[in-house]
């Protein structure tokens, strides 16, 4: 095997680095080419061998001092993307934050009317209103808490925790009100629902919270009221899965995520489910598409990437106190009522099939 060879493809494997992060088909790629290379590094040698050109100790160890560079730079590219997506704070307040702004989108939200039409839709439930300040306003959120007799799972659902991702705190009133409709659809399910999750920004149409910060990456020191009214929740109702509604600004298509809690044969039946309502989730992770869509678990490997860059989401918190968390991220250059109704017929086909977990 020539050193030149093993450098190009080293070069591959650290370009096929670039842009992985969650990406899981470009790190199935990554991975794949790896395995190509100690495959040809192993041939070479062979094939020297045979022919008799025997490499020597020298040439043998700087390929393995190749390939052990290479993997340690695609190791540090990795945790360094993760460490920027770990921040907490940008320091933008609420009014000027960028998602919106930037693509002229106008906040859908009228959080007034929004408020009382949750608070109907959860008349049924038990409620416990709180609220947040800011600039002299109180913006509600709700704990809205569902218990059938017998109930057999707990279910704890978060919306909105980023407030320009509208899609799960308006698919929530849907939700209950059809709930409402028919109990018997969930009879052995008891549910905790906390909406929405990040009311200044929902109000205002921010990612970020009334201080600037955005409350998925604060579980580690949980500074945020918001976060431990979450932590709190959780705590208190020990669910058998947390679900947690985003959405993606149409950079990837609509996919569900999970840590490493959740079984694959669990994400792919609700893919699975899901098709019969005509919402293309159903190309699994590794489909090769290099587009993220469908069912993305946490392998051990991102979860070390993580751990390393202190990335500390609801999906790790999940993860340090063992309990399952889904991730639905909609993809938010669909038009709103259908990022409502794909995130409505997610929590129904999870709800659904909960017993399988
Ligand atoms: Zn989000």
């Amino acid at each position: 095997m020539k050193n030149k060879t093993l450098i190009i493809l080293g070069g591959l494997f650290l370009l096929s680095s670039v842009g992985a992060g969650y990406i899981a088909p470009i790190i199935f790629l990554k991975w794949a080419l790896f395995v190509t290379l100690i495959a040809l590094f192993t041939l070479g040698i062979i094939r020297d061998r045979r022919s008799k050109l025997h490499l020597t100790k020298k040439t043998y160890l700087k390929a393995i001092l190749i390939i052990f560079l290479v993997i340690i730079s695609i190791t540090i590219t990795d945790i360094f993307k993760t460490k920027k997506n770990s921040r907490l704070c940008q320091g933008e307040k609420p009014e000027h934050s960028q998602y919106y702004k930037q693509n002229g989108i106008k906040n859908p939200i009228e959080f007034e009317k929004y408020i009382i039409d949750l608070h109907t839709a959860s008349r049924f439930a038990s409620i416990t209103p709180d609220s947040i300040e800011y600039n002299g306003i109180n913006y509600k959120y709700l704990t809205i808490n569902y218990e059938p007799v017998n109930y057999t799972k707990r279910i704890l659902i978060i919306a909105s925790v980023h407030g320009d991702e509208p899609a799960g705190a308006l698919a929530i009133p849907k939700f209950l009100a059809d709930l409402e409709k028919d109990k018997n659809k969930f009879q052995k399910i008891a549910m905790t629902i906390l909406c929405p999750m990040n009311p200044v920004g929902l109000a205002l149409g921010s990612r970020e919270n009334e201080c600037g910060c955005n409350i998925n990456r604060d579980y580690k020191v949980a500074n945020q009221k918001e976060t431990k009214h979450i932590m709190n929740s959780i705590k208190a109702a020990r669910p058998n899965l947390i679900l947690d509604l985003h959405e993606n600004n149409g950079n990837w298509e609509t996919c569900l995520m999970a840590n490493t809690l959740v079984s694959n044969n669990f994400g792919e039946l609700i893919c699975n489910e899901l098709q019969g309502y005509s919402i293309d989730l159903a190309d699994y992770a590794f489909d090769l598409n290099l587009q993220i869509k469908g069912w993305h678990k946490r392998g051990a490997y991102r979860e070390f990437i993580n751990r390393l860059a202190g990335l500390n989401d609801l999906m790790w918190y999940g993860q340090t106190i063992n309990i399952p968390v889904i991730t639905v991220e909609c993809d938010q250059s669909l038009p709103l009522d259908n990022r409502i109704s794909i995130t409505e017929n997610t929590i129904k086909a999870i709800l659904r099939n909960i017993d399988k977990l």
